[in-house]
């Protein structure tokens, strides 16, 4: 690659990004990589899932997903359903 010597504008060949001494007037020219861009990553976006647990209720039958609470009413036919947390995405 022709790169141009920062202080006498002496045009040189070099073999590569690195630094090179201008052959004109010595002086070290930093060559850097002409392509491939920095391209800054962006940060890994976090998968967040919020607990949802899934219950179904002993008297209907009825499943539906409750929030982190200990019980909650069958919204089907008002039964206390008591949420068992524990087996949720334990192994
Ligand atoms: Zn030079
Ligand atoms: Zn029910």
């Amino acid at each position: 690659m022709i790169v141009r010597c920062g202080r006498c504008r002496a045009g040189f060949d070099v073999p590569g990004p690195g630094r090179h001494g201008c052959p004109a007037c010595g002086t070290v020219n930093e060559v850097r990589a002409a392509t491939a861009p920095v391209v800054p990553t962006p940060p890994p976006v976090p998968t967040y899932e919020p607990p949802s647990p899934r219950v179904t209720c002993p008297e209907c039958g009825f499943s539906f997903i409750v929030g982190a609470v200990a019980a909650v009413p069958c919204p089907n036919c008002r039964n206390p359903v008591t949420v068992d947390h524990t087996e949720e995405g334990q192994a």
